[in-house]
């Protein structure tokens, strides 16, 4: 469509110049800004996925190593402590004994629970005494019973605490047996959850990664957002829910998955923790990240454009000068600066029709310099040149403004004046005197300097009904002619 339009000839250079200019300009700029943003988005996604992603995972999963082992190993030691043990085989007798015992630890270690309870008489040992008796018909203790047929030693338990207005609180339950490898209850310490949502809420506020901590069942341990610690199960949440089973088979170390949520294209690495037997999840919006590329990319598509706009700004008025000097050069004489025959042609056709239509008279003033062979023969034809540029000074002069000064030709110039034939010889007359009595150069001699005069011959026609160029310029010729012969420097009429 563009290149027909360019092609129909409708429009003018001009015009397809600065339309071809504009395309190129504009393309050149959103190609170059595409390539940009692809750039930019790759080396975005590598920075995240080979750089950023894996060094938050590692960091987070070495800071909670750090907040969590120190509690798995303090369960360990109670559990296997010989006191506890004792205590609970020879029949559990004075219950301040482990209160106090419990309590110890809980402030040596600033825990914000420690427990323990006996298998035999399911009494949950508290710090702060006898809390309750376990149940396995209370939903609340589910967890017990889930923990000691397991198998497992200890684990990790995202739990509300009971004893504590239902605290969201992780608990390292740690399995406690006699001296025959018999169970006889489950020890642990709870550490309140806001210490690792507030580590997780502190990256997602620092470095906009949003970290989670996820059990092997796909439940959400650990949370920025609390809403979703210990109740979101990753097989219900959106976007991720499509990849949740293949996530939680993976049975390597690290792995890097990607997938969208609403308008967020996230990518997420995931560590599996064998120690806490839960996965660490850290994901990034690479959307977001591409924000402040997009504003780069904003800021260099509006300098781009104002570039372009001064670029064709300064085209338009290149071409404009030139084809106004073109314009000029096209119907004007070099030398003198005086109209050339095309523009006459243009100008003796308007008076003509002004004629036909108005009754406005016109009039041609033909004129030629006297003599002027022997001026450039005597002073040189640079001379020569300057007088012709003279006369044709005091022609314009000498004539009003509407009227139209032409160079016919060597040293013969033609004025078109508008009005009749009387006042058109008045014209010349004031052109032929005003050169008879201006002074144009002096000549050396040995005899002293000798002033060179320089006169004009002129013939003059009015427009008559009927004319042609040929005809009016026929009539003016021979005038001059009749001046030329009659001798010189002197005006006849046509
Ligand atoms: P006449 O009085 O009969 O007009 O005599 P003339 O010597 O002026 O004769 P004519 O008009 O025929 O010759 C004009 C001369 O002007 C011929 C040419 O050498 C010279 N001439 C024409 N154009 C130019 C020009 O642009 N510059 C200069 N220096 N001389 C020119
Ligand atoms: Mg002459």
């Amino acid at each position: 469509m563009l290149s027909e339009l360019l092609t129909s000839g409708k429009l003018s250079i001009k015009m397809k110049l600065i339309i071809t200019l504009t395309v190129i300009l504009l393309s050149g700029l959103i190609i170059s800004n595409y390539i940009n943003y692809k750039s930019a988005q790759y080396s975005v996604r590598q920075n995240l996925i080979n750089g950023i992603l894996p060094l938050t995972r590692d960091n987070i999963y070495t800071e909670i190593q750090t907040n969590l082992i120190r509690p798995i190993f303090l369960s360990s030691l109670m559990a296997n402590d010989t006191f506890l043990r004792d205590w609970a085989i020879s029949g559990e007798n004075d219950p301040a004994k482990i209160t106090n015992y419990l309590k110890t630890i809980k402030d040596k270690y600033d825990f914000f629970t420690t427990f323990f309870i006996s298998e035999k008489t399911r009494k949950y040992y508290h710090f702060t005494g006898v809390t309750k008796i376990i149940s396995a018909n209370d939903p609340h203790d589910q967890w017990y019973y889930k923990f000691i047929n397991s198998g497992h030693e200890y684990e990790l338990d995202v739990d509300t605490n009971e004893a504590a207005k239902n605290t969201l609180t992780i608990f390292i339950n740690h399995r406690t047996l006699d001296y025959h490898k018999n169970l006889i209850g489950v020890t642990g310490v709870g550490l309140k959850m806001d210490k690792i949502t507030g580590l997780l809420k502190s990256h997602k506020k620092e470095y906009g990664s949003i970290v989670y901590l996820v059990d092997t069942d796909g439940i959400v341990q650990a949370h920025p957002n609390e809403k979703l610690s210990e109740q979101a199960d990753i097989h219900k949440l959106k976007g991720i829910k499509d990849i949740a089973d293949t996530i939680l088979s993976s049975k390597t170390d690290t792995a890097m998955y990607e997938f969208n949520r609403n308008d967020e294209h996230i990518l997420l690495t995931v560590r599996y923790i064998p120690e806490f037997n839960w996965y660490l999840f850290v994901e990034i919006d690479e959307n977001s990240r591409m924000g402040n590329v997009m504003k780069h990319i904003a800021l260099n598509l509006l300098v781009g454009v104002l570039i372009s706009c001064a670029v064709i700004a300064i085209c338009i008025f290149v071409v404009n000068h030139f084809q106004s000097r073109l314009e000029h050069m096209a119907v004007t004489d070099e030398l003198t600066g005086a109209n050339n025959r095309r523009e006459f042609d243009i100008q003796f056709r308007k008076s003509v029709y002004n004629y036909n239509r108005n009754g406005m008279p016109f009039s041609l003033i033909i004129f030629d310099i006297d003599h002027f062979k022997s001026i450039n023969d005597t002073m040189g034809h640079i001379t020569g040149d300057s007088s012709i540029k003279t006369i044709a000074t005091i022609a314009r002069s000498g004539m009003r403004l509407t009227d139209v000064l032409v160079r016919w030709g060597g040293d013969e110039f033609i004025i078109l004046t508008h009005g009749d034939e009387d006042s058109a010889l008045f014209a010349a007359e004031r052109i032929r005197k005003q050169v008879e009595t201006s002074e144009f150069f002096t000549r050396h001699e040995e005899g002293g300097e000798i002033k060179c005069e320089i006169t004009i011959s002129c013939g003059v026609s009015g427009f008559r009904k009927g004319d042609t160029l040929d005809s009016i310029l026929a009539r003016a010729d021979a005038a001059l002619y009749r001046a030329k012969t009659e001798g010189r420097n002197r005006i006849y009429r046509g």
